[in-house]
């Protein structure tokens, strides 16, 4: 079988930022799959599922809410490798045109406080897996180190 375009990026030389993954033509219309990547892949200790989970929760949240973007959310959830999130949006995008949305969504999570949405044995799979003060700690991280004054190299793969 053939290798898949996400497993031929070098993960040695990528650094948190957010990417454009790859563009899918579905029936005549575009869906962007952006790369949001958190950690530096193999390089620094990967996201435990807890935090991961709460950010999933929180950020589909916010973003199926989001009165510009709600309606072309198409997916957001975690790379199975831990080291970020995919989302996938129905439009012809680039990596720039969301960076204020991952701001908005992410001081969203940095200042979430109370019961995460969806966090019951009814809604959830596995409801007790949260942890939202590690998830605010990410998402502090990555709008301080990422996504305030993002640069090319956090927006475009390394060639
Ligand atoms: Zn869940």
């Amino acid at each position: 079988m053939e290798k898949i375009t996400s497993f031929t990026i070098d993960h040695i030389r990528l650094i948190p930022g957010v990417y454009v993954s790859r563009k899918d033509q579905v029936d005549g219309s575009c869906i962007t799959t952006f790369d949001l990547r958190m950690t530096s892949p193999n390089d620094e200790p990967v996201m435990n599922t807890a935090e991961v989970h709460a950010i999933e929760h929180l950020g589909a949240t916010f973003l199926r809410n989001h009165p510009v973007f709600g309606s072309r959310i198409i997916y957001f959830g975690p790379m199975g490798c831990r080291t970020g999130f995919y989302l996938l949006l129905a439009g012809d995008y680039e990596s720039s045109d969301i960076v204020n949305l991952m701001i908005e969504m992410y001081e969203f999570i940095r200042d979430y406080e109370g019961e995460i949405p969806g966090s019951s044995p009814r809604d959830c799979g596995n409801y007790l897996d949260m942890n939202l003060p590690m998830a605010k700690w990410l998402a502090r991280k990555y709008l301080d180190e990422v996504l305030y004054d993002i640069t090319e190299e956090r927006l475009v793969y390394p060639q």
